[in-house]
């Protein structure tokens, strides 16, 4: 019996007012294009950025029609989506029509946006929550004051310039907790990459025809410098973290052996606190360094546990994804806490086949905890590269409940956690 829905289509006019369409069924892409479940959206999460998608028709349904909305009033109009907040994962795409000639979609994490009783509402769920991940903990004055503070304490240290950049221009949060004293530090020291992803935040391929969110790091920071930043942080506070591997900057396992260093320093100044990485893991050889160092966490971040797809997204230089797996085993092996940063994409995560692959990779290593990333990427430049499911995706609100069922000991979530 279909579900009696009141979900409606929406888009934006040129001056980006958005209007719902009565009569018009919403459409989502699943990885295939339908009508959306009213079941499956929730009030539009605060904090979230509403997005108009240039040069894309909203799609909607009549009577089970396909309906293409490229005008309104006599003039185009185009699609809509939402950027979520921390703490939210994305379920569903937006359904559009590109037009001739519609220019490439920055790095967003588009989720799907419909009206429904007199508000806008999102494809998302709520997936974790952590103090030090929200907006409050994070006041402007609080910041000003504790940028000061910081950048008195430790005046020439070129670490904290580049993370002052960080936390007032590109809003990052383990940036700004450097400066705040709370929770996870960001740590960027590593230039280079040996992986290209699509969706990279810090350097895009001229062809890409989209500018990276972010300025990739340029500069390196002493290991002084590292020692006596990350040793005041660790110890003003328990459960705080230091992590190396941040959105600025390229993979840290090409700086292993000055993070070694420096990790080595601050233990002999303090044992206090989490030192963490988030990294591509495809070099377990440098890994083992860092471990040998005191490496306490690793994150791991993937978009896929299907070897070829995964290679279709980091296009990686000089490594495979057996290469990742080694490095997960060998962390696990040493007694570290491992968890993954999963860059999900309705359409390829809840896939039958990506979930079969997932399913042998988390049997073969079960990791403490799975982090759910929405990933920020054009919906259709990711599956130009990995290509549209064979098979029916089973839903994203289904795959954190078959993840719930099969793994009930790991952890589901979107913030590192510290320890110590
Ligand atoms: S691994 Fe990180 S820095 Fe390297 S290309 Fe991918 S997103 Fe960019």
């Amino acid at each position: 019996m279909k579900h009696k829905q009141d979900i409606t289509a929406v888009f934006a006019r040129p001056d980006g007012s958005v209007l719902d369409y009565p009569g018009l069924e919403a459409a989502v892409d699943r990885g295939r294009v339908g009508i959306a479940d009213a079941r499956e959206f929730i009030p539009l999460p605060q904090g979230s950025l509403l997005l108009t998608l240039p040069g894309r028709s909203a799609i909607g349904f009549a009577h089970g029609s396909r309906v293409s909305i490229a005008e309104f009033e006599g003039g185009a109009v185009n699609a809509v989506a939402a950027a979520l907040p921390l703490g939210y994962t994305r379920t569903l795409l937006p359904a559009y029509d590109a037009r001739p000639g519609a220019p490439p979609l920055p790095l967003y994490g588009y989720a799907a946006v419909a009206w429904r009783d007199g508000a806008l509402h999102a494809a998302a769920l709520r997936t974790d929550h952590l103090e030090t991940w929200s907006p409050s903990a994070h006041a402007a004055q609080a910041l000003d004051r504790a940028i000061a503070a910081r950048r008195a304490e430790f005046p020439a240290s070129l670490l904290l310039a580049q993370l002052e950049r960080c936390a007032r221009e590109y809003g990052c949060y383990t940036a700004q907790n450097a400066f705040l004293r709370q929770g996870e530090a960001a740590i960027p020291v590593s230039p280079a990459c040996n992986a290209r992803c699509i969706g990279c935040i810090s350097e895009q391929e001229p062809d890409a025809g989209i500018r990276s969110a972010q300025e990739r790091v340029r500069a390196v920071p002493s290991v002084e410098e590292i020692a006596s930043f990350a040793t005041a942080h660790l110890d003003a506070q328990r459960g705080a973290i230091v992590s190396f591997g941040q959105g600025c900057e390229g993979e840290p396992l090409l700086a292993a052996p000055h993070i070694a260093r420096a990790i080595r320093e601050i233990r002999s100044r303090t044992t206090a606190g989490t030192i963490h990485l988030n990294s591509n893991a495809g070099l377990p050889r440098a890994l083992q360094t860092l471990i040998d160092a005191g490496l306490q966490s690793l994150r791991v971040s993937l978009n896929s546990a299907r070897p070829q797809a995964y290679a279709a997204y980091y296009r990686p230089r000089g490594y495979g994804f057996e290469d990742v797996v080694a490095s997960i085993a060998l962390a696990q092996a040493r007694g570290l806490s491992v968890s993954l940063n999963l860059l999900t994409h309705p359409g390829v995560t809840d896939d039958p086949d990506e979930m079969d692959a997932f399913n042998a990779l988390l049997r073969a290593h079960p990791v403490d905890m799975v982090q759910t990333r929405t990933l920020n990427v054009d919906p259709e430049v990711y599956f130009a590269a990995l290509g549209r499911p064979n098979r029916e995706p089973v839903g994203m609100r289904a795959w954190f409940k078959w993840m719930r069922e099969t793994f009930p000991h790991m952890r589901l979530g979107n913030f590192t956690r510290g320890f110590g």
